[in-house]
């Protein structure tokens, strides 16, 4: 069995206040062997020396869009093939960040590429982060999902190309969730509310009624599958909390009462605040919007103060925050820097960690994962610094290892 010898890293085991001290990792195989001091090497094991690191367990990043590119009507007009394709660079990027687990919340694809890809990483074919998928975004017809109004152009007089996913009415929706799932979805995601990037709906509009995101989560639990929201608005969020969701993405708009809801209810938030705060701030910065369509600062002024309140409230409050960066909409390579924006927006380092390590594993079902320790599975990214003290390090990443592969390592000549 391959054995590696990791030295000389102060350990963070994803769960305690602050780094921990040096240790020796052993991996064998794909999981952490031994944990300590002095562990000494098996005969034939490479040893890595990571003086002057921090070795966290792998990132996980649970907002991404793998196959979307800043550009979205030319990422959905391309192939399945095409979007397979030019997924791989992106999906390389992701690892040697130190993501070794992403989950996608909405594909390209007019049909279920994104299963075919996530299933050729787990079969080794494809270098990539492990993944869990929700193919597409079931929306209601006019909703964030529903992108015929962005793609007008492109289709004119043909059908919408993602009505694969558009959903009216209880029993549609029923369809679509059965639909999802038995293609292999993970996970079932959908417009709960308007969004800021799509031209023909606003953040504070709440797309399904209470009966409709019921019948939604009810649906996918009965197969088994975890549920989770496109949600800005206070109301969508609060509707989805009463469904039974098990997380809500950004929830930018919930008020302080609709937090405190979410957090008794232990749901997660995954706040993606790299994008949306960093609009809110610049909402009247005209240099900002450079290019971006008028109807997009629009909205992140009429918004601006609901935004950064609402940040403000989620630092202070203990609601279950999980990492995630809708990476996709930005390009892949910067969704690190979700880690300082939610420092700065008074996140604490640790809980900004956590987020996107051991609560994470939790939100994601991953019991095998988001922490080192003894007999779990090695995911293991080390950087140079401390992430504790210097939040900034964890765009430094210079060691991955998944399930034991090592991916990347500094190099020799690097000086510590
Ligand atoms: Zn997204």
């Amino acid at each position: 069995m391959a054995a590696t010898l990791i030295t000389g890293a102060k350990v963070w085991d994803g769960l305690a206040d602050g780094p921990g001290e040096r240790r020796d990792v052993l991996v064998e195989g794909d999981r952490i062997r031994r944990i300590g001091t002095d562990v000494e090497a098996p005969q034939g094991a490479e040893v890595i020396d990571l003086s002057g690191h921090t070795l966290t367990p792998g990132f996980m990043d649970c907002h991404t869009h793998v196959t979307v590119t800043p550009d979205i009507v030319s990422a959905f007009t391309k192939s399945p093939a095409a979007m397979a394709l030019w997924s791989l660079p992106v999906l390389r990027t992701l690892l040697m960040n130190g993501f070794t687990t992403v989950r996608d919340l909405m594909c390209t694809d007019v049909g279920y590429g994104i299963v075919d890809l996530r299933d050729a990483i787990e079969a080794g074919l494809v270098d990539g982060p492990r993944m869990l998928v929700a193919p597409h975004l079931i929306s209601a017809r006019g909703g964030h999902g529903d992108f015929s109004t962005a793609l007008a152009g492109q289709y004119q007089g043909s059908p919408p190309p993602l009505e694969l996913a558009a959903a009216d009415g209880c029993a549609e929706i029923r369809t679509r969730v059965r639909q999802e799932v038995r293609a292999g979805a993970d996970w079932i995601k959908f417009g709960a509310t308007g969004g800021f990037s799509s031209p023909g709906d606003d953040p504070g509009q709440t797309t399904y009624s209470q009966e409709e995101m019921t019948a939604l989560v009810a649906a996918a639990a009965d197969l088994g599958v975890p549920a989770t929201p496109h949600c800005y608005g206070d109301e969508g969020a609060r509707r989805a909390v009463r469904a039974g969701v098990r997380s809500i993405e950004h929830a930018n708009l919930a008020s302080a009462e609709t937090l405190k809801m979410i957090e008794d209810s232990g749901v997660f938030v995954v706040p993606t605040q790299y994008t949306v705060i960093d609009d809110a701030r610049n909402a009247f910065e005209e240099h900002h919007w450079k290019g971006v369509p008028a109807f997009k600062p629009r909205k992140f002024q009429k918004y601006q103060k609901a935004l950064l309140d609402s940040a403000e409230n989620l630092a202070a409050s203990e609601v279950k925050i999980a990492f995630g960066t809708d990476a996709g909409m930005f390009p892949h390579g910067d969704n690190w820097r979700e880690f300082p924006m939610m420092v700065s927006n008074g996140i604490a380092p640790v809980r900004a960690l956590k987020a996107a390590t051991s609560v994470a594993a939790d939100l994601l079902g991953l019991d095998d994962l988001g922490v080192i320790a003894e007999g779990k599975i090695a995911d293991l990214v080390a950087m140079p610094g401390d992430p504790f003290t210097d939040i900034q390090a964890t765009g430094r990443v210079d060691f991955v290892m998944k399930q034991g592969t090592l991916h990347k390592r500094p190099d020799p000549g690097t000086d510590r």
